[in-house]
């Protein structure tokens, strides 16, 4: 068996394969040595909230992409962790659409109960992976950050859990140079009442600009502008906000777009997406891979094919999330653990090109929410993680796809039933098109703290 095992990032995704680990060891499995780098100082990946931008204390570059004001943009029912139910951290049934503060509370709750934190060496970045063909192993190099100490320890396995929605991606269009005002990726949006008074334009046509032009309106931008490549989202959006075809250029703050017409605007935020950014792997075992739900090179979308003991947690787009990545982890888990032999590689890249032919032929997101389940039960058939309803969740999917065709402001207003307890989400005390104050407290209307719950009865780091 394996003896040691480095995990990449203490977001969701590394949180849960600790988790994985320590739910094997309870039930009296031998689990190597776990060591989890974190280049951050605190757990939860994109969900720890910073007012950083650009880099950090030590020049890192700062990895979260969240602002205030996040609210889920899915139901809660289709992440729920079904070891750790909303209502086994909350005590209580809870709205179907909690914001960013309740969610993050909800993962690190688990990972302490658990007590994964003893695992993380936080602010402690990975600086570079190879694998050492004669020995058979992985070198990782570390850094230190608060110290510059740097080290070189050798793994038996690499589990990379280091996120996909961190780099960005920032197309440039003629007249970028000289526009007289900010331009910025969303990744760099913080809080949305920068924009009060302000003429937007927002470029991309998916959920960071759908979200981004919803919350900037709702706190007070006097226009929102978004400009689609491929396709308009097409919802029946509130007073303030339209959306018109591609941007052509900018002359001065006058926005050209591809069907002539013109807006005057002073912010423009691109919501364009994110890199697979991976500098610290070495060439042959690096994915390369733009935003897809099956990855090439990636058996049951977790394996490296070359090299099936480094594997890859959350690369997927992602309809499923938390769930899908237990799903993995739990998978991974018992690959180390030898309990799951993966077969050879032949049949291994079969097994990815069917995927990825199925993927190229789906119609619609109702398709693709069908994949991506499909997807995450052909691994849980094959690990002990607790049963739940999965049609429940798909069902919810795609419902959730209705409700904001219906009512693009409205779909948060919306109540779910959890497909682990079957209890029926209750409804927020305020619509979120008129909820201005998205802190946990005020969102569980009984003046609890943050401080209250779980999560933070963790230590904090040093
Ligand atoms: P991440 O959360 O990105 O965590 C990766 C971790 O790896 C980070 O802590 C990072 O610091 C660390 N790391 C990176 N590089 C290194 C390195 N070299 N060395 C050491 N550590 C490193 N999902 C939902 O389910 N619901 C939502 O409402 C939702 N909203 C979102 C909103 C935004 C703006 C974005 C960008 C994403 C959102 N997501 C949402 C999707 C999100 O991807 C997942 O919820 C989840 O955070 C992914 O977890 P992860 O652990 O795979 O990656
Ligand atoms: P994304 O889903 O990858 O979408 C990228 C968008 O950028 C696409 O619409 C794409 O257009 C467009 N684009 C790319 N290059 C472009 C160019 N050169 N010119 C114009 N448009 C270009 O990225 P995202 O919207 O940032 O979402 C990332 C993740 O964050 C998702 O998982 C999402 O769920 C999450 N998120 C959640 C919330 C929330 O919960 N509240 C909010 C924001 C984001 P094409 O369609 O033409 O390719
Ligand atoms: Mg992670």
């Amino acid at each position: 068996m394996a003896s040691r095992v480095a995990i990449i990032g203490a977001g969701p995704s590394g949180l849960a394969q600790l988790h994985a680990f320590c739910e094997a060891r309870k039930k009296g499995a031998d689990v190597p040595e776990l060591v989890c780098f974190e280049k951050q100082s605190d757990w939860g990946g994109l969900w720890n909230y910073t007012w950083r931008t650009g880099t950090d204390e030590y020049g890192e570059l700062v990895h979260s992409s969240m602002y205030r004001y996040l609210w889920s943009n899915g139901p809660k029912e289709c992440l729920e962790f079904a070891d750790y139910t909303f209502e086994d951290h909350f005590g209580r049934p809870i709205p179907s659409f909690p914001p960013r503060e309740a969610l993050f509370d909800y993962i690190t709750g688990r990972a302490a109960k658990s007590d994964v934190r003893r695992f993380i060496q936080f602010s402690t970045a990975v600086r570079w992976v190879s694998f050492e063909e004669e020995r058979g192993t992985f070198r990782v190099t570390v850094e230190r950050l608060n110290d510059r100490d740097t080290r070189t320890e050798e793994f038996d396995h690499v589990i990379v859990a280091s996120g996909h929605f961190s780099v960005p991606n920032t197309p440039a269009y003629d007249g970028f140079r000289q526009f007289p005002g900010r331009i910025m990726h969303s990744h760099d949006v913080r809080d949305a009442q920068e924009f009060t008074g302000k003429r937007l334009l927002v470029l991309g046509s998916s959920y960071s600009a759908e979200d981004i032009a919803l919350q900037s309106r709702k706190y007070g931008a006097e226009s929102v502008t978004i400009s689609y490549r491929t396709a308009p989202m097409g919802f029946e959006w509130p007073d303030g906000i339209e959306e018109v075809p591609l941007l052509r250029e900018v002359d001065g703050r006058t926005a050209h777009f591809a069907d002539g017409t013109t807006r005057d605007v002073d912010v423009i935020v691109l919501c364009t997406g994110y890199q697979h950014y991976f500098p610290y792997i070495e060439d042959s075992l690096r994915l390369r891979t733009t935003n897809v739900l099956y990855p090439p090179n990636l058996y049951k979308g977790v394996f490296w094919l070359d090299n099936p003991r480094l594997a890859y947690l959350g690369m997927q787009d992602q309809y499923y999330t938390f769930t899908l990545f237990d799903a993995e982890a739990w998978y991974a888990r018992d690959h180390v653990l030898g309990r799951i032999f993966l077969p050879p590689r032949e049949e291994m890249e079969e097994d990815i090109a069917a995927w990825r032919a199925r993927e190229a032929e789906l119609a619609d997101p109702l398709e693709q929410i069908d994949f991506q389940a499909d997807h995450m039960e052909e691994l849980l058939k094959e690990v002990d993680y607790p049963a739940f309803d999965v049609q429940v969740t798909r069902d919810a999917f795609k419902a959730w796809e209705h409700h904001k065709e219906e009512s693009i402001i409205g779909y948060r207003d919306r109540a779910f039933a959890s497909p682990c307890t079957g209890t029926m989400a209750p409804l927020h005390h305020e619509a979120w098109w008129d909820e201005m104050d998205d802190s946990m407290s005020t969102f569980l209307g009984d003046g609890r703290r943050r401080d209250e719950f779980s999560a933070s009865a963790a230590p904090r780091p040093a």
